[in-house]
């Protein structure tokens, strides 16, 4: 679902069906990953898994040593592979790593849902729980009770 225009602002009651969405504070969605950000690690996952791969076979390719046994055959010794990875990975990791950590400071979002309705909309990270009107009402009723005592002049 797209982003509406008032963002800034999460109900705290359902706009399809009006119940209240999440009882308490801690019931509350968390901030999450974007699809774009999901998207760009899974990128850094492909890339740094097929850099690794190239680069391994690209190396075992270059220092691999052919023995002709006549008759037009020979016998092919790679490199071992644990060998290579020791240079390979952490050049494979790099990219990934930069793409991780882009994909991790794009900006978060709360996917807010109805448990009644199911009705659910996506808010930006920074976006704020509306406050509650009967917490407000609570609050208001303590301490209307103190000023109204008489002041003392
Ligand atoms: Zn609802």
């Amino acid at each position: 679902m797209p982003i509406t225009d008032d963002c800034s602002r999460i109900p705290n009651h359902c706009p399809a069906c009006n119940k209240t969405m999440y009882s308490s504070d801690r019931s509350r969605p968390n901030r999450t990953m974007s699809l774009g950000g999901g998207l760009l690690l899974v990128l850094a996952g492909i890339v740094a898994a097929a850099t690794y791969l190239t680069s391994t076979y690209i190396l075992r390719e270059r220092f691999a040593t052919h023995s002709p046994i006549g008759n037009d055959l020979e016998i092919v010794h790679y490199p071992p592979t644990v060998m290579l990875s020791i240079f390979t990975l952490p050049v494979a990791l790099l990219p990934g790593l930069i793409l991780g950590w882009l994909a991790n400071r794009l900006p978060r979002v709360r996917r807010v849902r109805c448990w009644n309705c199911g009705w659910k909309q996506k808010f930006p990270g920074t976006a704020k729980f509306e406050s509650r009107p009967d917490a407000a009402a609570a609050h208001n009723a303590a301490t209307a009770s103190s000023s109204s005592w008489p002041t003392i002049v």
